[in-house]
C-alpha cells in the first residue's frame, strides 16, 4: 500500500492542498470556537441522535483538529485518527478504553518512562496487572502473551533504542488473541507504518516529529474506524484531553515538512552516531542504524539515540561544555538536545525504574536537529575533549 516518498508527501500535504478554504486560502483556518450553532431543531436533533456528523462542541469535533487527524490516518495508511492534548493523553485514553480492572497488560521493557509510570501507578491502582518483556526475545514474548488483554509496544524503545521486529511481534499477539498498540513516535509514519505490519492501533507523541518545531504538546492515535470509534466514544470525551484548534493548526503546518525533516534528521544522526562509535572516549552507541540491518518494516532511522561514555569521562563537564546542543528533555524539533542519563535515573520515582528503562549511568541521549552536521560534531568533539582533560 505504501510505496515510496511521493505517497507520503501527498498524505502530509506537501503536494496535496487541503479542501478549498475560505478566501481560497492555501492554509486552512484555525476554527477557534468552543461551540457550533444549529439551523433548526431538526438539524440539532439529527446531530444528537448521531444521524448527522458535524461539529457541535470542540471537546468532540473541531474542523481544524479534524484535518490533522485525517492527515495522520492517511500517513499511517489507516482509516481514522483521534487527536489529544498530549502523547500521554493519547496513551492513557487508549489503554483505559480497552483494559478493565482484573485484566492484564503486557508491555515491552524500557518503554517511555511516563508510560511506565502510568502502568505502575494509575493502572495498578485500578487493579490492572502489568508485566514487561524483552521485545527482542520473541520466544519470551510468545510465552508471556496468553491471557493478556493488551500488548503495549514501542519500537525502538526510549533510550535503550531496542528495535523490534514489529510485524513478528504483532503476529504473535494476533495468534494469542491479544490486541496490540504501538508508540511510533520515534520512527514517525515516514519510517514505520505499524498498521501495515499487523498492529491494531498506532499512537504518537505529536509533540515530537509530527509537530517538529518544539512549539506544541499533542498526541494522536490512529487505526481502524471500529477501534478509534471506541476511544472517541468511551474515554476521549470524558477524560477530556482534547487538542486545541491552534495546536492542530501548528501540527498541520508541521506535517507538510515531515518527510523532508525526517530525511535530514536521519542523515545527520547517522553521521554523528558513526563518529561517536569511532571515538576513543565512547564505550558504545545505541542507534538502530548502526546494526547490520534494520528490522523488517523499519524503513529508516530518526534523530534520537543514546551512547555510553567510557569510565573516567566527566559527563557533567561534557554537558556544560556544549554550546550548540541545548540541555533539555523532549526531542523531534529543529534543535539539537542532550540529556544525561544520570539525571533521568536520579529522577526515577521507584528504586528499580531507571534500570527498567535501560538507562546506563554513563549514558547520554542526543537528539540531532536540523543544524549543520559539522557544526554539531565540532561542538561534541570540543565538549568531549573538555570532559577528558
Ligand atoms: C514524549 C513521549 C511521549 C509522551 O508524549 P507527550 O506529548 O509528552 O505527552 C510518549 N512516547 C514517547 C516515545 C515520547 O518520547
Amino acid at each position: 500500500m505504501i510505496d515510496g516518498m511521493d505517497w507520503l508527501e501527498h498524505a502530509a500535504g506537501i503536494v496535496a492542498h487541503d479542501a478549498p478554504n475560505a478566501y481560497a486560502a492555501v492554509v486552512p483556518p484555525i476554527v477557534q470556537t468552543s461551540l457550533f450553532t444549529f439551523e433548526s431543531y431538526a438539524e440539532m436533533e439529527a446531530v444528537y441522535r448521531g444521524l448527522k456528523q458535524r461539529p457541535a462542541y470542540s471537546r468532540g469535533l473541531n474542523p481544524t483538529t479534524r484535518i490533522f487527524e485525517e492527515k495522520v490516518a492517511a500517513l499511517e495508511g489507516t482509516e481514522d485518527a483521534l487527536s489529544f492534548a498530549s502523547g500521554m493523553a493519547a496513551i492513557s485514553s487508549t489503554v483505559l478504553t480497552f483494559v478493565s480492572p482484573g485484566e492484564r497488560i503486557l508491555a515491552v521493557r524500557n518503554v517511555y518512562p511516563d508510560a511506565y509510570r502510568l502502568f505502575e501507578t494509575f493502572a495498578k491502582r485500578m487493579g490492572i496487572r502489568v508485566d514487561y518483556v524483552d521485545g527482542l526475545d520473541e520466544a519470551a514474548v510468545k510465552a508471556a502473551l496468553p491471557g493478556a488483554r493488551l500488548f503495549y509496544m514501542e519500537s525502538p524503545t526510549s533510550w535503550a533504542m531496542e528495535a523490534h521486529d514489529v510485524g513478528a511481534l504483532a503476529a504473535l499477539a494476533r495468534e494469542a488473541g491479544v490486541m496490540t498498540v504501538i508508540d511510533n513516535s520515534w520512527a514517525s509514519p515516514v519510517f514505520q507504518n505499524p498498521i501495515a505490519l499487523g498492529v491494531d492501533l498506532v499512537l504518537h507523541s505529536a509533540s515530537k516529529y509530527l509537530g517538529g518545531h518544539s512549539d506544541v504538546v499533542a498526541g494522536v492515535v490512529a487505526g481502524p474506524s471500529s477501534l478509534v470509534a471506541r476511544i472517541r466514544g468511551e474515554t476521549h470525551p470524558y477524560l477530556g484531553g482534547k487538542l486545541s484548534p491552534f495546536e492542530g493548526w501548528l501540527l498541520i503546518r508541521g506535517l507538510r515538512t515531515l518527510p523532508i525533516r525526517m530525511k535530514a534528521h536521519e542523515a545527520s544522526a547517522l553521521t554523528i552516531a558513526q563518529r561517536l562509535k569511532a571515538h576513543e572516549a565512547v564505550e558504545g552507541v545505541s542507534h538502530p542504524g548502526l546494526a547490520n540491518a534494520l528490522p523488517l518494516g523499519l524503513r529508516g532511522t530518526s534523530g534520537l539515540f543514546s551512547f555510553v561514555f567510557r569510565e573516567g569521562v566527566d559527563v557533567v563537564r561534557f554537558t556544560d561544555a556544549l554550546s550548540t546542543f541545548s540541555l533539555g528533555v523532549s526531542w523531534g524539533g529543529h534543535e539539537s538536545l542532550v540529556v544525561p542519563g544520570a539525571i533521568v535515573r536520579a529522577q526515577a520515582a521507584q528504586p528499580n525504574s531507571a534500570v527498567a528503562f535501560g538507562i546506563h549511568p554513563r549514558s547520554v541521549r542526543l537528539h540531532i536537529g536540523l543544524e549543520g552536521v559539522d557544526l554539531l560534531w565540532r561542538d561534541l568533539e570540543a565538549a568531549i575533549a573538555a570532559a577528558t582533560l
